[in-house]
């Protein structure tokens, strides 16, 4: 089952369908799924601790399959990176999340910054600075309320491409965030000519920190070596409020998971905007 990545998929094709058949049928769903516009996104707000402010918002994909439902990216981003699916994907995603993000501000929301997830493909076949700067452009959105967000494994392949493709896109304003971070096994030093703005630390440690030495330990050390390089430290996964208490004791500078909100459609995230109900 090697090779299908991620590979979950399984759980959705029917049974009688021999795996391969089933992986090209995966791809030419989501190429049908891309053309019919079966994806949209949904928002996870993240937050200050201080003060739990409203600072971000993730997009993640969803997929409206019409024979299976509501699928999560875990059961097809894998296939869409190895199928290289995931450079139109992606450069749908990043103009959907702009595109929104600017009209939250046209009804004039505080301001707040817009992540989006973004896979190496991207960078090695997308032509990333230009699907960014279409995406901006056409959406009208100012570059310093934009965020990307790459993995940690990602970021630490020593790729001199995408330390150059980030660092451009940072002169412009904007902003990068590793994902995961902790579970890459990065090389410090690497991090030292990484530009990055923020370390989000993976959920895995979040969920122990409030009850574990050891997790907390090392929550503790990822937010000091990110204050100590000037980088902000965002949790997720946040789940309770002794999570986020153990958090904040810990210095942490923002948060993001269940206990803050949940990921949902526009229409729900707008709602919860507008109500100014939690921030
Ligand atoms: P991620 O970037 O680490 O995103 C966080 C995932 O954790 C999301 O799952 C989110 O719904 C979930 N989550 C948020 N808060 C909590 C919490 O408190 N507890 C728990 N247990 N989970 C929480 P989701 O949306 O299913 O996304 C899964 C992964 O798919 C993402 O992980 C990201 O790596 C990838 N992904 C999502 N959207 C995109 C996209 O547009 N492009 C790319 N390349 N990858 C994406
Ligand atoms: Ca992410
Ligand atoms: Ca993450
Ligand atoms: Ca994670």
């Amino acid at each position: 089952a090697k090779r299908y990545g991620r590979g979950t998929f399984r759980c959705f094709m029917p049974r009688m369908l021999d795996p391969l058949s089933g992986r090209v049928s995966l791809e030419s769903r989501l190429r049908r799924a891309l053309e019919q516009q079966q994806f949209h996104l949904h928002f996870q707000p993240q937050a200050q601790i201080a003060g739990m402010r409203l600072v971000g918002i993730e997009a993640l994909i969803r997929w409206e399959c019409p024979e299976f439902g509501l699928i999560n990216p875990a059961q097809f981003i894998g296939v869409a990176e190895e199928s290289g699916l995931i450079v139109p994907i992606g450069a749908w995603v990043l103009h959907a999340a702009c595109q929104q993000m600017r009209e939250w501000q046209r009804v004039g929301l505080p301001s707040f910054r817009i992540a989006v997830n973004v896979s190496l493909a991207q960078f090695r076949h997308g032509n990333l600075l230009d699907v960014v700067d279409e995406a901006l452009e056409s959406s009208g959105l100012n570059p310093h309320d934009l965020e990307l967000e790459v993995t940690e494994s990602l970021a630490m392949k020593e790729n001199e491409y995408l330390v150059r493709t980030l660092a451009v896109l940072r002169e412009r304003g904007v902003a990068v965030a590793i994902d995961d971070f902790g579970t890459g096994f990065s090389g410090l030093s690497q991090l030292q000519r990484f530009p990055v703005d923020r370390l989000k630390i993976d959920r895995s440690f979040t969920r122990n920190v409030a009850k574990s030495d050891e997790a907390a330990t090392i929550v503790r050390s990822i937010i000091q070596l990110a204050h100590g390089l000037n980088l902000h430290a965002i949790a997720e996964g946040v789940e309770t409020g002794e999570q986020a208490a153990a958090l904040r004791d810990l210095g942490c500078d923002e948060i993001q998971g269940y206990w803050v909100a949940m990921p949902q459609d526009a229409t729900e995230t707008t709602r919860l905007l507008r109500s100014g109900s939690i921030f």
